[in-house]
């Protein structure tokens, strides 16, 4: 007999659709050239390559009204390998009371 795993009903399930784009607050160093624009390319203290974060926290490209990514084509290695559903996503989930809309 096929037994079909339910979702608790008030856990809601990881997608990105229901999250304030957490991971989009952590540090992003740039260490491959996808393309990134130069107006969101910052230098961090060691003078390596970061994601430009805004006074808020969020990175200068994540669109605020969509709380999308503007340059999802030419987003670093970095972005593009952070999973969802992963460990370190539910952690950044976790920690932005408003993440669940
Ligand atoms: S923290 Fe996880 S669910 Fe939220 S935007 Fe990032 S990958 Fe998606
Ligand atoms: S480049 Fe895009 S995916 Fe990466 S942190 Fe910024 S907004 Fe998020």
């Amino acid at each position: 007999m096929k037994t079909i795993p339910l979702q608790p009903i008030d856990e809601p399930a990881v997608t990105c659709s229901t999250c304030a784009a957490c991971c989009c607050q952590l540090e992003v160093m740039l260490i491959t050239d996808t393309g990134v624009p130069e107006r969101y390319i910052d230098t961090d203290e060691w003078g390596g390559e970061v994601m430009l974060r805004l006074d808020d926290g969020w990175c200068a490209a994540l669109d605020r009204d969509t709380m999308m990514c503007t340059i999802y084509e030419k987003r670093p290695l970095i972005c593009r390998e952070f999973e969802m559903g992963a460990p370190e996503c539910i952690d950044e989930r976790q920690g932005i009371a408003t993440a669940y809309r």
